[in-house]
């Protein structure tokens, strides 16, 4: 069986046959959200993932189609009334353009982790913890499917000012070779497996080399798994995958799948069965990681499922993440706390095995932040938390302590307990710049 790729987006997507099972009012907003909020889809979310039955709530949908309420009242409002009275297209397309700058389309000051190779800025990586860089190959800038919460979407909106891509390996290699400390390149995108074997290929021969000693793991950001199994079964250029990963295996060193993976019905098909078989069969391992989702995976037992069903499956369920402030962030968001009863009501149901994971855990500008708990102590209600990261490896696993405040989405929301002024990392942390965005002390 040979399955062909087939893309669905705001133009095309009416040719969906079961776009029939929609209501007016669905198209209507798929219409005017798909505006301003990217999306994209294909064959296999359709056909094999998405329960048309159910299409009024149904998680995978959710994931792939704009609903009305992920744009604000105000900006859904702006966008009919442009449509409403056919305005010239340049002046919609610069209404969206701003709606989209306002929707805080690059969070927690990813500048800082753009490093320099003498005078030259790499675009296209960041480096913000010491032993792993992150990698944006330019080839692998777009994705299978655009998730509606993702925070990479304007990279595929056309804003390319805000596109980090490298499009010279050459300085990758150059930069690895002057920072022993690295371990792990992680490559991502965008999604890495949207590239083809031999344009993958051509960036991770060079990592197998004796010079790259340093170099342990590679590991690789992916939905694939998720939106397209196939990649590892029937496309042209399967097979060369595969030996790929062999190939990296053989080498010596370790190449991690990081496998998206929001929902268990994800992990349901035949086709990421044998696909994630696939791929395991070449010692590769797969780690996987999802964000924590309102409307998509807020129910403890979807995410006891989700770990079960990974480690079933081959894989270690490795982070949990709280949905980031951009985009539709107001529609998938849940208050810290929430998240916190989510995570210990689902790790209490697994066994240790299941137990890898981390999280919930937050992607701020100092750090990886895991929220341990909520405690009270003497009478005051406090977030317990830690790094799992910092640009300081020295804050790493230092407990601190947080106000307990019931609406608080994000770390920035957050206050110190017990009356302190600062947390305890905020006197280093402002001394960090753009050119110095790191501590190694
Ligand atoms: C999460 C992350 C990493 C990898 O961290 P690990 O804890 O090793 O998985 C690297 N760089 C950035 C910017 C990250 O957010
Ligand atoms: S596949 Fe990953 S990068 Fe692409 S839209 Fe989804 S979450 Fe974002």
């Amino acid at each position: 069986m040979n399955k062909t790729i087939r893309s669905y987006n705001l133009h095309n997507y009416r040719t969906i046959p079961q776009i029939s099972f929609l209501s007016e009012t669905m198209i209507k907003d798929i219409e005017i959200v798909g505006r301003v909020l990217p999306f994209k889809t294909n064959n296999y979310v359709v056909n094999e993932l998405i329960d048309w039955n159910n299409v009024e709530t149904d998680p995978i949908f959710t994931l792939n189609f704009p609903r009305c309420e992920m744009l604000s009242k105000k900006h859904y409002a702006a966008v009919e009334k442009e449509l409403d009275r056919n305005t010239a297209k340049e002046v919609q397309d610069k209404k969206i353009q701003q709606m989209r700058l306002s929707l805080n389309p690059n969070p927690a000051g990813q500048e800082y982790n753009v490093p320099y190779l003498g005078e030259i800025k790499l675009k296209g990586i960041q480096h913000k913890y010491p032993e792993t860089v992150l990698f944006f190959p330019s080839q692998g800038q777009t994705c299978h499917a655009y998730c509606t919460f993702c925070f990479r979407w304007p990279q595929f909106s056309g804003m390319n000012e805000l596109k980090f891509a490298m499009k010279e390996a050459d300085l990758l290699f150059k930069y690895l070779h002057l920072h022993k400390e690295i371990t792990d390149i992680l490559f991502t995108g965008g999604d890495p497996m949207v590239m083809t074997a031999s344009v993958l290929e051509t960036y991770i021969r060079p990592l197998l080399l004796p010079e790259m000693a340093h170099i342990h793991t590679i590991r690789i950001g992916t939905k694939s798994l998720a939106y397209w199994p196939y990649r590892y079964l029937t496309d042209k250029d399967s097979d060369e995958i595969i030996r790929l990963f062999d190939l990296v295996n053989r080498s010596g060193k370790n190449l991690s799948i990081q496998a998206h993976f929001n929902h268990p019905r994800e992990l349901s098909t035949v086709a990421v069965e044998k696909a994630i078989r696939r791929i395991r069969s070449t010692g590769a391992q797969i780690r996987t990681q999802s964000p924590l989702l309102r409307n998509i995976n807020d129910k403890p037992e979807l995410w006891a499922q989700l770990w079960r069903r990974q480690v079933d499956l081959g894989c270690i369920p490795y982070y949990m993440f709280v949905a980031r402030d951009t985009g539709s962030k107001h529609y998938f968001e849940l208050p810290l706390g929430k998240c916190w009863q989510i995570y210990r009501k689902a790790y209490r149901q697994v066994s240790g095995i299941c137990r890898t994971v981390r999280g919930p855990s937050m992607s701020d500008h100092a750090g990886k932040i895991q929220i341990l708990g909520i405690q009270e102590v003497k009478g005051e209600k406090i977030f317990v938390l830690r790094f799992l990261q910092g640009r300081n490896p020295k804050w790493v696993d230092i407990p601190f302590f947080a106000e307990y405040d019931p609406k608080a989405t994000w770390f920035n929301q957050l206050k110190p307990a017990f009356g302190e002024r600062k947390f305890f990392f905020e006197e280093q942390q402002s001394k960090l710049t753009v050119t110095k965005p790191f501590l190694f002390e």
